[in-house]
């Protein structure tokens, strides 16, 4: 570690993302080195995490992981110290050691502890796209209050970032900007005809064509309810209007999204599917670093093809958009109900089609105004699950 190294807290380090941000931190040593650590079952990838970057600090979901990680650590000669819970994961985001903040928790689950690195200042990289669904309007007050740096992870939204002028100070007319335009590859099921779609497996879900992800993102690209939570992610972070937000099918994830100019220029972000090239840029920006991703070749991808998303097979993107257009806590109840139906449908107790339909179900049925705060939102979340989670046994 050299006297510039940059301190990293890594908030779900054995996702996805995660294992994807310690490859790229790990190809820069002396650049960064990681402060905290954070899992939530899997004690053997964290373990072997703590094992090769040596945090200050790893953190779990309950006590009786903490005690088995607490003694592995101790027994291999490490200094890492092993906490758990909510208030450990808000506490390892706002260290004084930790200069940014990768915030890669799946779910609603992710929003306290990445808000308490907005609050305190950080460099936040964020990919848990659920902080800003849940609560954008507090969430980017917090951002502006205490100064922090938001970095997004998102391919898109990042792809966007880039794609906007250097020195963007957030005022889209200024800048001349049109319209956003968000990509996607469409998912698994793109060509499904909407009668088979009915009996998909999860499975079938979550093997993407182009992208390895966790899970529960995975079945949010199958559905296209990922392209409305990252509309929504895209409509606070650039503070555009949903109909300046285009969405538009790309199968071949090249172009990871793109900016429409006034003067009819639309300036675009293209690489390999691989989500290390806009991890490395948020964890270099302004500065770009080696992310160790394979070079396009254009002779080798022959075309880019374009479409329209199909809301009639894919509702959640609709959903997604009326929940956006209604304001208030509507976006908080769409993710919430769509957490609970994936799960659902992850364990083989709900159809595909039924994610859908419990997530509309939710919108039309719960109180929709707007929570002024953390607490509230995370009521109205609660309370979103229980309303799915008991129409499901019925
Ligand atoms: P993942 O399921 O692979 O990893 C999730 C991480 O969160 C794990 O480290 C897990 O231990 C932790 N976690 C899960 N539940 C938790 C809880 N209740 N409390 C604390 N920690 C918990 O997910 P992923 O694919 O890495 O996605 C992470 C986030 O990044 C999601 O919000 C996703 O939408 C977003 N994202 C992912 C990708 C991708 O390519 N994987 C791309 C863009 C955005
Ligand atoms: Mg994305």
């Amino acid at each position: 570690m050299t006297h510039s190294s940059l301190g990293i807290t890594l908030l779900g380090s054995t996702g996805s993302i995660g294992c994807s941000t310690l490859d790229v931190l790990a190809r820069h040593p002396e650049r960064f080195h990681v402060v905290a650590l954070t899992g939530f079952s899997q004690l053997d990838v964290l373990f072997g995490q703590c094992c090769r970057f040596k945090p200050l600090f790893a953190v779990v979901g309950g006590a009786a992981s903490a005690q088995i990680l607490r003694a592995r650590v101790l027994d291999a000669g490490l200094a890492t110290e092993v906490l758990h819970g909510e208030a450990a994961l808000e506490m390892v985001a706002s260290l004084p050691e930790t200069h940014a903040v990768m915030a890669a928790i799946v779910g609603a689950a992710g929003l306290r502890p990445a808000m308490a690195a907005a609050r305190a200042g950080k460099r936040v990289m964020l990919a848990n796209k659920e902080s800003l669904v849940v609560a954008g309007a507090l969430f980017m007050q917090a951002v502006r209050e205490s100064g922090a740096a938001l970095l997004p992870v998102d391919s898109e939204h990042n792809a966007i970032f880039q794609s906007l002028p250097a020195g963007f100070d957030g005022d889209m007319a200024a800048a001349g900007v049109e319209k956003l335009v968000l990509t996607a590859s469409g998912g698994p099921f793109r060509q499904m005809a909407a009668a088979d779609l009915a009996h998909v497996t999860p499975a079938q879900a979550c093997a993407h064509p182009n992208w390895s992800m966790g899970r529960k993102i995975s079945v949010d690209s199958a559905t296209l309810m990922n392209k409305g939570l990252e509309l929504i992610e895209a409509h606070w972070l650039f503070n555009m209007p949903a109909a300046d937000i285009e969405v538009v099918v790309h199968p071949q994830s090249v172009i990871h999204s793109m900016v429409r100019y006034r003067d009819g220029s639309v300036i675009a972000q293209l690489g390999a599917p691989d989500m290390r090239t806009p991890i490395a840029y948020a964890l270099s920006w302004p500065e770009r670093i080696n992310a160790g991703v394979e070079r396009l070749d254009f002779l080798k991808l022959g075309a880019l093809t374009f479409e329209a998303p199909c809301l009639a097979r894919f509702p959640c993107l609709g959903l997604a958009y009326q929940a956006l257009a209604s304001g208030g806590d509507a976006t908080c109840v769409l993710n919430a109900a769509n957490e609970v139906a994936v799960a659902a449908f992850l364990a083989g107790k709900l159809s595909f089609n039924g994610i859908a339909h419990e997530v509309e179900a939710a919108l039309a049925a719960l109180d929709l105004s707007a929570s002024t705060s953390i607490d509230g939102l995370m009521a109205r979340d609660a309370e979103t699950r229980r309303f799915v989670e008991a129409r499901m046994r019925l």
